[in-house]
């Protein structure tokens, strides 16, 4: 009988240990589960057979474009294909190590980069050109102001195809056209390091979806191209910054979008992030504008515990007078009327201290009232760098000195580091997008 009664509370034991490791493992891993429903059509626009179109992104604008295109598997150079829309023509063109585009005489010409032998060209009217790559290769590229340049170049890979469009006499705009799932690769590749727990990428990953997907269907930046590649946007580094882990975020998370509102009614948002809150992330409406719920300021106790501490609290800076009017007058034509800034006042703040207006008065007189923003991007420098509108300004008579500056980026929406410390304690994707944008709802699109 006894014997029978400890054999009974070792399966008992042995059990609970089990129910309990199920139960940790369930909570750790908890799947993602959106409604599976297409968001309602005057809410997004997206198109009825709920086909998203491939992503538009500005890689750059130039004079000289480089281009390979290599096999995906070998690296070996591949045939692609120039698609002419102005003549609907389709051009093969043969492997080569490598070809330059370039503009000459109100044509077009694609040379061989090696002896600049002609190869083919096209009158410019207000055509674009294509290039479109052979079945699993890629095009690479690299943008030259000078062709001189190109045995110093490094070229970046990029899935789906390249579009140039002339922008003036002196340049045009190179866009790729990449599957959305695609461009995520090279997007939370970018923004965040691969080697982050996979629910911070996962985070990332459905942020920049609903990013992108946001200014494709609600908000169209351009009409040539939805996003840039650049901090402007969203940082899209392409084929370079893919990675396994990565894959595995954008795969797990497949058309999952951020929403707001009413059920049945969701509306995407621009789900903005930036690097480092500092302590307090910050309403859109002083930044972009808008004032919606998952954009509302919160305090953000997570970014502390792993950001570098030069970042989370960075050190004082100080700007000459004439310093700081020079690098305002060259931010834009605008503030350029101004002449030379002889005041700076700090006009509206947020409860916790970051600049939300700025007042600049001219030695003409003239005044100009901008965002807290706008004034730190304006007097940034690589070697002197704002890092945030979060900052007590002192003038000691000659110069200004940024004190007790804060974080690193705008702080709207996600905090990346907090993100990363949340992953870290075990939160999943959900818990962690419903802490950054509080009062949203995920749901699959696609
Ligand atoms: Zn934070």
């Amino acid at each position: 009988m006894i014997r029978f009664n400890q054999h009974k509370s070792k399966i008992l034991v042995i059990f609970n240990l089990f129910l309990i490791i199920a139960l940790w493992l369930i909570s750790c891993h908890r799947p993602i589960q959106p409604s599976p429903r297409p968001l309602q059509k005057n809410t997004t626009s997206l198109p009825k057979d709920q086909q998203v179109r491939p992503v538009h992104v500005l890689l750059g604008q130039t004079e000289n474009l480089f281009i390979t295109c290599k096999k995906l598997d070998t690296l070996s150079p591949a045939d692609f294909f120039i698609l002419d829309d102005g003549k609907g023509a389709l051009n093969h063109i043969p492997a080569a190590a490598q070809y330059h585009l370039c503009r000459k005489n109100n044509t077009w010409q694609l040379l061989d980069a090696k002896n600049n032998d002609l190869l083919t060209q096209y009158p410019i009217f207000q055509n674009n050109i294509t290039f479109q790559p052979s079945p699993n290769s890629v095009i690479e590229l690299a943008m030259l102001d000078n062709p001189a340049d190109i045995p110093t170049a490094k070229p970046t890979g990029y899935r789906g195809t390249l579009q140039v469009k002339c922008e003036s006499s002196d340049y045009f705009s190179v866009i790729n056209h990449v599957d959305l799932e695609d461009y995520l690769l090279g997007v939370v590749g970018a923004e965040m390091p691969a080697s982050w727990a996979i629910s911070a990428l996962e985070a990332q990953c459905i942020a920049a979806r609903t990013y992108v997907m946001y200014h494709m269907y609600v908000d169209p930046l351009n009409q040539l191209w939805d996003v840039k590649n650049t901090q402007a946007s969203q940082v899209y580094g392409g084929l370079p910054r893919e990675h396994p882990r990565v894959t595995q975020a954008v795969n797990t998370t497949a058309g999952v979008v951020l929403t707001y509102g009413p059920h049945m009614a969701e509306k995407i948002f621009p789900a903005y992030f930036s690097a480092i809150c500092g302590g307090h992330t910050q309403n859109a409406a002083p930044v972009f504008g808008q004032k919606l719920k998952p954009l509302t300021g919160k305090p953000c106790p997570y970014c502390q515990q792993n950001a570098p501490q030069n970042r989370f609290n960075w050190p004082e800076i100080t700007l000459s007078k004439k310093e700081l009017s020079d690098l305002i007058l060259q931010r834009d034509s605008q503030l350029a009327t101004l002449q030379e800034v002889v005041s700076i006042r700090v006009t509206a703040t947020s409860d916790y201290g970051r600049v939300k207006r700025v007042e600049l008065t001219g030695k003409n007189g003239k005044r100009l009232s901008i965002r807290g923003e706008d004034f730190r991007l304006a007097v940034t420098t690589a070697q002197k760098p704002l890092l945030s509108s979060w900052f007590t300004m002192v003038d000691t008579g000659k110069s200004w000195q940024f004190k007790q500056g804060h974080g690193w980026g705008h702080g709207v929406g996600l905090c990346q580091y907090g993100c990363r410390q949340m992953a870290d304690n075990g939160q999943n994707c959900l818990d962690i997008l419903s802490f950054y944008y509080p009062q949203s709802t995920l749901v699959k699109v696609f």
